[in-house]
């Protein structure tokens, strides 16, 4: 393939994850030879995400931005959610992964990150302030630690336990259903939903 817009096309693709050259190759050229309206419709699209949707401004999940207000997403818009567990995730890809088993009455805060001296991200690249603010306004009283069961995820687990001690809210960890060092985005939901249920204190 030596057209350049197809070589634009296809290295653009092949930034996304999971995504090597061959692939990216596959998406071009169908993209390029099926239906017309597919490309035409994933082009309209993705010129707004970035604008249509945002982080919430209160747990980091993916949120729709709104004129008339805050962008807060659906999960903390809705009032049945119990806001007294909060169950705190690495990324979105775990919330996600989390709402499927649909065991979590509460709601979650998604920390961005996690703590990794390897990677040079410390304590103060937590947004640990917001999430002890979060913590108080709400009056939680219990926080679900769903980090995954990495060296680094561990890491952040006891963090988290240390920073907020103080704050004397019952902490839980999911229990290891899910496999060390393995994603909680690829656990199926029953052996998530298994892993929330055997939660144990931290
Ligand atoms: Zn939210």
């Amino acid at each position: 393939m030596s057209n350049m817009k197809v070589r634009r096309l296809v290295q653009l693709f092949a930034r996304l994850p999971g995504v090597g050259e061959k692939t990216a190759q596959r998406y071009v050229l169908h993209l390029l030879t099926g239906d017309e309206e597919t490309p035409r419709e994933l082009a309209r699209e993705l010129a707004t995400l970035r604008d249509e949707l945002r982080p919430c401004e209160r747990c980091g999940n993916v949120a729709e931005v709104r004129a008339d207000g805050p962008t807060v997403c659906e999960i903390c818009a809705d009032s049945r959610r119990d806001p007294t567990i909060l169950c705190v995730v690495a990324r979105v890809h775990d919330l996600m992964a989390i709402e499927r088993t649909m065991a979590m009455k509460g709601r979650y805060f998604v920390l961005g990150r996690l703590l990794s001296p390897l990677e040079g991200i410390g304590p103060e690249d937590l947004p640990i302030p917001r999430l002890l603010r979060l913590v108080a306004d709400d009056g939680v009283t219990e926080i679900i630690v769903a980090t995954p069961p990495s060296v680094d995820g561990e890491a952040t687990a006891l963090l988290l336990k240390r920073e907020l001690a103080s704050l004397g809210v019952s902490m839980t960890r999911i229990a290891s259903g899910v496999p060390h060092g393995g994603d909680l985005e690829y656990a199926d939901p029953i052996t998530m939903g298994r892993a929330l249920a055997g939660r144990r204190g931290l």
